[in-house]
């Protein structure tokens, strides 16, 4: 019984110290975090090579739930440059597959390689470095627009950043702007809206120059026509670069060379957009409604 006693007390006193020393908690547990991540990363593999990226994922489960699971036995494959596009309602695990692909996940069961090399093998931060993801929702820190984007690749010259942010569309954004580029945005500086907020994700995505783009609904909170001139712009500044991309309009997809619908956490369809339309199941029941909301969008009055 002592066995069992003794770690405990040990972690009661250490506790207590933590809980006593109040403002030492932050740092705390910051070293707490750094030990977890130092673990994540053997530093054993680097990714070999350049240039984009092939994912392979098998047989992958996770669950955020032990009782329910979010992902289930879901395997797809994307050779480098290609496209693959997750699509279908919400809640059926779409972001949580872009997130296991940043191991901020650890799958329960099932196998992510890059390269084929297995995502455990891979440093934390050689993983990180080589994806970009543009996630649902962006946080901005509290410094300049340009800095926000500049971050992601401190390296990169004028052009690159000027380059990434007309891509994103941020030209017009830094037009309102009271101090262009320089204002200071983030929580305790000048608010951007949702669709702006996107604007600087897809900026910092792009100056990064991943060798796998991670879309999640990316341009979601964009005006359709917004919406497709920035997916065109995407499509051309990302040329031959790997890309997951979790689609919210399907008129974005169209292109992709692998559609994957995704529902309740399991595969129930897959193929390219004609393939998908010809076998006429869920995926062309969803892209039959998207064409008659649209339709319907174009008879409101703007
Ligand atoms: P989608 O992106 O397709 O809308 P999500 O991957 O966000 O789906 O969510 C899938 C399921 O997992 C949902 O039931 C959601 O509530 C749950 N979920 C997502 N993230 C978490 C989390 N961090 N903790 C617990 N449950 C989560
Ligand atoms: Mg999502």
């Amino acid at each position: 019984l002592t066995q069992v006693v003794r770690p405990i007390e040990h972690f009661t006193l250490v506790w207590r110290e933590v809980i006593r020393s109040g403002a030492q908690v932050e740092r705390m547990l910051a070293i707490l975090t750094e030990k977890t991540e130092a673990e994540l990363s053997p530093g054993g593999e680097a990714l070999p090579g350049e240039g984009p990226l092939s994912v392979g994922v098998e047989g992958l489960l996770y669950s955020h739930h032990p009782d329910h699971p979010t992902l289930r036995e879901v395997s797809f494959v994307i050779p480098p440059g290609r496209t693959l596009a997750i699509v279908g309602p919400s809640g059926g695990g779409k972001s949580t597959l872009a997130r296991l692909l940043f191991r901020f996940h650890e799958p329960q069961r099932g196998a992510i390689r890059f390269d084929g090399v297995p995502i455990e093998d891979l440093n934390l931060r050689v993983l990180r470095g080589a994806l970009a993801l543009v996630p649902q929702d962006c946080v901005l820190f509290n410094e300049t627009l340009v800095d926000n984007i500049r971050f992601a690749r401190p390296g990169a010259t004028r052009e690159e950043i000027e380059a990434a942010m007309s891509a994103a569309g941020l030209n017009d954004v830094v037009g309102r702007l009271p101090q262009g580029e320089n204002t200071i945005v983030g929580e305790r500086g000048l608010r951007l809206s949702g669709g702006e907020k996107q604007r600087v994700a897809i900026a910092r995505a792009l100056l990064k120059r991943p060798r796998l783009l991670v879309l999640d609904e990316a341009t979601s909170a964009l005006d359709t026509r917004t919406e497709r001139l920035i997916q065109e712009r995407i499509a051309d500044v990302a040329r031959g670069v790997t890309r997951f991309v979790v689609a919210h309009r399907l008129s974005t997809v169209v292109e992709a060379d692998e559609i994957i619908v995704l529902e309740e956490g399991a595969i129930v369809e897959r193929g390219s957009h004609d393939a998908l339309l010809a076998a006429d199941g869920c995926y062309a029941k969803m892209w039959a409604a998207q064409r008659r909301e649209d339709a319907e969008a174009a008879l409101e009055p703007a």
